[in-house]
């Protein structure tokens, strides 16, 4: 049913407290410095290879980097110099995450939107775009479709902002999601970790979504350069307001969602100031809360429908430059995970993989309703954007499996209380490794059996034999422990995870 214009104009009026935003305002300053940190832009322009060196051991030694220290590392020119950041970014990401990569789908649940970002299909200017939300019922097909027959455990799921899209839909659309259990041919498939890429909420919303069970919290700031946010979204739009949305992670940490994602979207502005940027906000959270961003993204902007912008930005990122923001981040934020998204192509996720990205997704389509097969606008021409890499599930872990790769559906984490500061002391310590390289096999092991391809089987088998070898080497104490779930999930059991 359509809502009334003013109904709409009531729900935006209402979405933004601003005593939610003060309470971390200080002196009329928040912690985006655009002037500081382009300046610091301009120091280190040719920085020392010894300072460069002593800088890459920081990051192998899994700690954060100051501002300064990556100012250094974005301005290496030197080609030598750089091979070694690469090659330390994939030492980095192996001592925290070893050779595991997670994947999962993004489900988009509706594309009525409020706002008017200049960069996106779903903006309401956009009067081509056919909007639609899905019903309970239709999640639940999608979700079916996602669990029982591609075999995902992890969405994302995304969502516009719109009455139609309140908190009390995204309550009850997760809800629907974790509802699904599908009967597969040697067990069930279902949906363990929903994670949501949302509009900021207010602390009260944010309760409610920490409550119904959620896994990360994404929010991307999509510029941190206060007058370029400013021409990109509309001031009379709730997301016009870039403390509402900067300081919401703030709040969710408050809601007691310590599992949160950031992200800026790359093509906006300038990639090193936003690089600089993320790192400040991840160092923020650290010191106020003691917990950083458990995911960075950093998607690049992609053509949309209805939408010149995306084709005019100014700020368009090379390839190389993608490869170096990559690597940067990875050394600057040693502890996080790190996504791309199918936006990019099989090449570039490829060489991504080499410089330490953690999660992707994949067999992934953004239309409404698209995965149950009745999309309202599959076509291209009509999505939010255009996809770079639409490969099988199969396919990308029958890749990842010959470079030698483990695909994880290890949903462990959140379930047994290891998020936040916790994961956070974990993971610099090599700790959660541990867990999650038992709790890796095993999801694997269930996934190759209910899933996988032939081909893909064949191939996975070696790695899945070669990461249980080394269990047995690394932790013979549980090593017997972990067999007998091994073999239960041969025999059918399903969901089984230390
Ligand atoms: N409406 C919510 C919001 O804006 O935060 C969440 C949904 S929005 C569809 C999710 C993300 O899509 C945005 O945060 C933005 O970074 C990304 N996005 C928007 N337009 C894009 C484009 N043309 N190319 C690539 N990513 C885009
Ligand atoms: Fe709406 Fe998000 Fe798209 Fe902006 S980026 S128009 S808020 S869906």
């Amino acid at each position: 049913m359509p809502i009334k214009k003013e109904n709409i104009k009531e729900w935006s009026e209402q979405r933004i407290d601003q005593s939610q935003i003060d309470k971390y305002v200080k002196n009329n300053k928040d912690f985006i410095d655009d002037d500081y940190i382009t300046s610091m832009l301009d120091l280190r322009k040719e920085p020392d290879p010894g300072r460069v060196k002593d800088i890459i051991a920081k990051s192998l030694n899994i700690e954060t980097l100051t501002l300064d220290e990556t100012v250094c590392l974005i301005n290496v020119k030197d080609l030598n110099l750089l091979k070694q950041m690469e090659d330390a970014a994939l030492k980095v990401k192996k001592k925290v995450y070893d050779n595991r990569i997670v994947t999962f789908a993004p489900l988009y649940l509706g594309n009525f939107c409020v706002n008017d970002c200049l960069y996106c299909g779903f903006k309401r200017s956009n009067r081509d775009a056919k909007r639609s939300v899905l019903t309970l019922g239709e999640i639940r097909r999608e979700a079916e479709v996602l669990a029982g027959e591609i075999g995902h455990k992890r969405l994302i799921v995304v969502y516009g902002e719109h009455p139609k899209n309140s908190i009390g839909y995204m309550v009850d659309s997760i809800k629907a999601i974790y509802s699904v259990r599908v009967k597969t041919e040697n067990g069930f498939g279902s949906i363990r970790r929903v994670n949501v890429n949302a509009s900021p909420l207010s602390i009260e919303d944010l309760k409610r979504l920490h409550d119904t069970g959620i896994g990360t919290y994404q929010v991307f700031q999509e510029t941190y350069h206060h007058k370029r946010y400013e021409e990109l979204h509309p001031k009379d739009t709730i997301k016009g307001n870039y403390r509402w949305r900067l300081y919401s992670m703030h709040r969710a940490q408050e809601a007691g969602i310590d599992d949160i994602g950031l992200g800026a979207l790359f093509g906006l502005y300038d990639w090193k100031f936003e690089v600089l940027a993320l790192l400040a906000h991840s160092r923020e959270l650290e010191d106020r809360f003691g917990i950083g961003p458990h995911t960075i993204s950093f998607p690049r902007l992609e053509p949309a429908a209805n939408t010149p912008f995306t084709m005019e930005s100014g700020y368009k990122v090379s390839d190389e430059d993608f490869k170096k923001l990559i690597t940067v981040i990875r050394l600057a934020v040693p502890y996080t995970g790190m996504i791309i998204t199918a936006r990019e192509t099989p090449q570039m996720r490829r060489e991504a993989l080499s410089l330490g990205i953690t999660q992707t997704d994949a067999s992934t389509k953004i239309g409404i309703g698209a995965y149950a097969g009745k999309a309202l606008h599959q076509e291209g021409d009509k999505q939010q954007f255009l996809l770079g890499d639409t490969r099988s599930l199969d396919d990308v872990i029958r890749e990842f499996a010959s470079m030698g790769y483990i695909s994880s559906f290890c949903t462990a984490g959140y379930r047994c209380g290891r998020t936040g500061k916790c994961i956070m002391d974990l993971l610099r310590s090599g700790k959660e490794g541990k867990f999650c390289k038992l709790n890796a096999v095993l999801t694997f092991r269930e996934w190759l059996d209910d899933f996988a391809s032939e081909q893909t089987k064949k191939v996975s088998e070696h790695v899945i034999q070669k990461e249980i070898d080394e269990i047995k080497e690394q932790m013979p104490k549980m090593f017997p422990e972990f067999m007998k779930y091994y073999e239960k999930i041969k025999n059918g059991e399903r969901d089984l995870y230390f």
